[in-house]
């Protein structure tokens, strides 16, 4: 685990994730739900299921654009809650370092410290329509 976290702040985000994971089950199921599609309707039950620990995998491929933004948002948080299991959560994906506490606070999902962030986020916009070309 980050060495920069205690416990009990582990504990807070972990606290933070949870809930946010179920209100993003409840707004998934809701709209699976009040959808026409059969199929979408049978995955509503595992989504509300509180025995299953990640719907997002089942979800995730369908692809429905209604739900897109959340489906996302619970694939973060199911990401986070099992790097809190694996020990890995509040270190940089990129570089390694430890993420700031305050970047942490204001985004709990989050994988990248702010430099890679920020870095990535640059080469993003001057990949994308710059005309340059990528290997
Ligand atoms: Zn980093």
């Amino acid at each position: 685990m980050a060495k920069h976290l205690s416990a009990e702040q582990i504990r807070e985000f972990e606290a933070l994730l949870r809930e946010r994971h179920r209100e993003l089950r409840q707004d998934i199921h809701q709209a699976l739900i009040e959808s026409e599609d059969s199929q979408f309707q049978d995955l509503a039950g595992r989504v509300h299921d509180p025995g299953e620990e990640s719907v997002a995998d089942l979800i995730i491929d369908l692809n429905i654009r209604q739900i897109d933004h959340q489906v996302q948002e619970l694939y973060a948080v199911e990401s986070a809650l099992a790097r809190m299991r694996n020990g890995t959560y509040g270190i940089c994906a990129e570089c390694g370092t430890d993420i700031q506490l305050e970047r942490l606070r204001a985004v709990p999902t989050a994988t990248r410290c702010i430099d890679c962030q920020s870095r990535q986020e640059k080469d993003y916009v001057g990949g994308a329509g710059s005309g340059t070309p990528t290997l």
